[in-house]
């Protein structure tokens, strides 16, 4: 076999980053609000124009930026935040974090949120996080329908979404706050960062206060004076600002969005239709609204006992790669029983199903064709030698 691709390297950082970073690291101005034309305003006005969003408010990760939404929200003491059971274990624990009880949606083995017991359970809650989990888009026709029937606000966790559309439309601006991460699995890497975008003034206004512009420092968010004043000494100072140095990194990276998207659509649906064409494994259509932007796949495995899945993860780890089965694992973090610090873990049976045969290979823009047709032939060939052993070639 030809050389296995590497698929966790990241891609180099652009050389404008690099003459910025210096720039700064001479002057030694690292504090977003001690100069009025930072490069984390810079970065929150480019990525709100980019997005075709009115704010946006730059945080130290997606996951304070989550958090930072539900407080903005103002929600009642002890709320319930519906989020899908087949998330990131960062989603969650925002909730808890927040101080709220999340209540878990079960998901179909399209990876999507099972909209009957969304439904069941809206009445439930008062605010929802829509999770688009490997950026698998849930059907947001039918989920602002629901929530705007029952009055409840919706956020986007859509860190790992950036690039994809829903109708045309930029996922992360279709919920009341949108949320996205620059940690460096995601399509745009600063190691650690995160931004969220809103329309609401007010929403922002209070996340920034709380974000951690203390005093009059929001007067440097220069699209949202009058929001603000009310809010003076009112709320937390969470401190959850992002680093001058993370906004120099992400800045020059934005207008390469696009090409790693095309890349990463194309990597994707190349590798989807060669592991189609095998009767063992499947790769969920995306829903018809939806233009994706992946920078991995996901597939489940089918008609496979836990044997023989114990079987095809130990074949593809002997031809040089790792596949994930997310429920195969005593310790991964996108397995909602593994969430033990939240209060009660519900059964949850058609997620749990998803899970224990749905896997997860990471699929970098920066790979060509023939790399993604290495990874292809390498799941192919593993699932027939498991299903099929004597066709197998020795
Ligand atoms: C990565 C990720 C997060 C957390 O992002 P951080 O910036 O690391 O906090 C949350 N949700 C999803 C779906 C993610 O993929």
């Amino acid at each position: 076999m030809s050389h296995i691709p590497n698929v966790y390297d990241a891609e180099p950082i652009p050389a404008a980053a690099m003459e910025d970073v210096s720039r700064i690291l001479r002057s030694g101005d690292l504090f977003r609000y001690t100069s009025d034309n930072s490069p984390v305003a810079l970065l929150e006005a480019e990525f709100a124009a980019l997005m075709g969003s009115k704010y946006a408010l730059a945080v130290s990760s997606c996951s304070a930026a989550l958090f930072l939404s539900l407080k903005a929200l103002d929600l009642p003491k002890g709320a319930r935040v519906l989020i899908p059971a087949f998330t990131f274990g960062a989603v969650p624990s925002a909730v808890v974090h927040a101080d709220f009880m999340p209540v878990l949606c079960e998901c179909g083995d399209n990876y999507r949120i099972n909209l009957d017991d969304f439904e069941a359970k809206i009445d439930l809650v008062d605010a929802v996080i829509i999770s688009h989990m490997r950026g698998h888009t849930s059907d947001m026709d039918e989920i602002m329908a629901i929530c705007s029937a029952y009055g409840k606000p919706v956020i986007e966790d859509a860190a790992h979404s950036l690039g994809t559309t829903w109708h045309g439309r930029n996922i992360g601006t279709i919920g009341k706050v949108g949320c996205f991460s620059f940690q460096s699995y995601k399509m745009l890497n600063a190691g650690e960062g995160g931004i969220m975008i809103s329309d609401d003034a007010d929403l922002i206004a209070r996340a920034v206060i709380m974000s951690g512009a203390y005093e009059h420092n929001w007067k440097k968010h220069p699209v949202l004076q009058d929001a603000f004043a009310k809010w003076q000494n009112k709320l937390p100072l969470y401190n959850q600002r992002l680093n001058t140095l993370s906004a120099a990194i992400i800045r020059p990276q934005l207008a390469e969005l696009p090409r790693r998207v095309a890349n990463g659509r194309r990597n994707h649906d190349h590798v989807a239709t060669q592991l189609n064409h095998s009767p063992w494994l499947a790769v969920p259509e995306k829903l018809a609204p939806e233009e994706r932007a992946p920078d991995s796949i996901q597939f489940n495995l089918v008609g496979m006992s836990d044997a023989q899945i114990h079987d095809f993860i130990a074949a593809t780890t002997d031809a040089g790669m790792k596949v994930q089965v997310f429920g195969q694992s005593t310790d991964n973090a996108r397995a909602f029983w593994n969430w033990q610090f939240i209060e009660r873990i519900p059964q949850l049976p058609r997620t749990r199903e998803m899970l224990m045969r749905a896997c997860d290979v990471r699929l970098p823009a920066r790979l060509n064709l023939d790399d993604c047709d290495i990874i292809a032939q390498i799941i192919v060939e593993a699932a027939e030698q498991v299903m099929t052993p004597e066709l197998a070639i020795a």
